[in-house]
């Protein structure tokens, strides 16, 4: 037998001492984020160069590795905590959120069955049963009534991608030719949709025209389904979008849901910006029939204060996703594996493994409570009706669609060449980041608010910026 293994891991003390160095960095950074520009100004491969080209074949210090958080991770670092973060939707994070994903990393616990993660398995269950109540879907999604149920996912796309995989299997178990299937979402539905319906293996794709405020135009949900059942194709599966990535549209879920249920499609709910919101009783009009979907999902990653990756992925009924997803060889048995308290969320995802992110999401509305958390989203939604109000009333400037929550979208009334002109000068601005986006060939602006550390006079900050680029009144 060879020596014992050498004493190579940080000891205790070490690890107290450096951790405290990190937990007093990130504390800093939180701290300090507004003075850094959102964006770097690097080129690509700058951060390369500074590392080297083999990794170290003796041991470094930590004092070196930490020192290099500040001379190769800083200046590379586009900032999505700075409270002048308007791009995309937000990357949702806290200090809470952060100090849960550090016990899980410690944790490392791997949650493939109860059996091998009790603690983890049943927190998640709780956690996402408590949002099933404060989000104010049916009842019958959670764990502890059935036949619906809750599970974490990496990613939206991820949720969505599955929910295409279950369609699919329960339609071909059914002895339907998987060749036939056809898949719907909107022209504005986002791009999550049709990669998770090529990785599924759908080969009909279907765009559905939007209406002038780009929800899904359910007439031609309608004749679209009609045309392909005509031609001898199986419409399979469907997918609302709450909250549209270009613009938080709201597609007639109610509406949708008739079309699925008439024609025995599968309809999933794309929440995953907006689903958040529905903490507040106030918005849940706006995803008005949410209870007759099959699936559901949201990120508590975009807009509720938990740091990537989280997002929720419900299902109206678990079983088709456990009987699509349940491969059992002998070394995955357990003695638990029939007992209903006991769920194996190896079953309900594509990875084997799992992390312990229901902790930090835990953490999150424990140490927030519903009440904070409402306030933080009312506040968005609120900065955002008084800059679309601005630029309402500002003949320089136009919206381009309506607005539903905390995302404005508007460009400037001398067309595309003076829009683009405006985005550049924020973005240079060092202070603030906004997304250019088009629609019909119409280049806009997107003003998406939700970062955590964003206050009123941030957005009051943005407005001035605006007035100060869009040339005379
Ligand atoms: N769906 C919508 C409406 C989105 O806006 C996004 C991302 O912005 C996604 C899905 C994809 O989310 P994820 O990065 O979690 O896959």
């Amino acid at each position: 037998m060879s020596e014992e293994s050498p004493d190579m891991h940080l000891s205790k003390d070490e690890f107290q001492n450096y951790g405290y160095q990190l937990v007093d960095w990130l504390a800093e950074y939180f701290d300090k984020i507004e003075q850094y520009e959102v964006l770097p100004s690097i080129e690509p491969g700058d951060i390369r160069e500074m590392l080297p080209d083999s990794a170290p074949e003796k041991a470094e210090s930590m004092d070196e590795i930490i020192a290099d958080l500040d001379r190769v991770v800083m200046p590379g670092m586009a900032h999505w905590q700075h409270p002048g973060w308007y791009a995309f939707f937000p990357s949702g994070a806290s200090p809470v959120s952060a100090l849960g994903e550090f016990v899980a990393a410690g944790l490392a616990t791997q949650g493939m069955m109860w059996s091998t993660a009790p603690s983890a398995t049943e927190i998640e269950n709780t956690v996402l049963d408590w949002l099933v109540d404060l989000l104010g879907l049916p009842s019958s999604w959670k764990i502890n009534e059935g036949p619906g149920g809750g599970v974490i996912q990496m990613s939206a796309s991820d949720s969505t991608h599955l929910s295409l995989a279950v369609a699919r299997h329960q339609l071909e178990i059914a002895g339907i030719d998987g060749n036939s299937l056809v898949v719907y979402g909107s022209s504005h539905a986002h791009s999550s949709i049709e990669k998770g319906a090529r990785i599924a293996g759908y080969k009909h794709i279907r765009s559905v025209p939007v209406t002038q405020s780009f929800d899904m135009d359910a007439n031609s949900l309608a004749q679209l389904v009609s045309e392909d059942i005509r031609s001898g194709l199986v419409p399979a599966w469907v997918c609302s979008s709450i909250g549209t990535t270009n613009t938080t549209a709201m597609d007639p879920i109610r509406r949708i849901a008739s079309i699925a249920a008439d024609n025995g499609m599968w309809h999933h709910a794309d929440a995953a910006y907006a689903g958040s919101a529905m903490i507040c009783p106030e918005f849940r009009e706006l995803q008005d029939g949410v209870e007759l979907v099959d699936s559901y999902t949201f990120n508590p990653h975009k807009w509720l204060l938990t740091n990537f990756d989280c997002s929720i992925f419900w299902v109206a009924d678990r079983s088709k996703l456990v009987q699509t997803l349940n491969i059992l060889p002998p070394y995955l048995r357990n003695e638990t594996e029939e007992n209903p308290a006991a769920i194996d969320y190896r079953n309900w995802h594509v990875p084997l493994g799992r992390r312990f992110r229901a902790l930090k999401l835990w953490f999150v509305l424990r140490s927030y409570g519903s009440e904070n958390l409402r306030a933080f989203i009312r506040s968005h939604v609120a900065w955002a009706t008084e800059l679309e109000k601005r630029v309402n009333d500002d003949p320089r400037l136009e919206l381009t669609a309506p607005r539903t929550l905390a995302l404005v979208c508007f460009r400037h009334s001398g067309g595309n060449e003076s829009t683009k002109a405006l985005v550049d000068a924020i973005n240079a601005s060092g202070s603030a980041y906004v997304t250019p986006s088009v629609i019909d060939d119409v280049s806009y602006i997107r003003v998406s608010i939700g970062s955590t550390w964003t206050k009123q006079r941030h957005v009051e900050d943005l407005w001035n910026l605006i007035d100060a680029n869009a040339g005379p009144r």
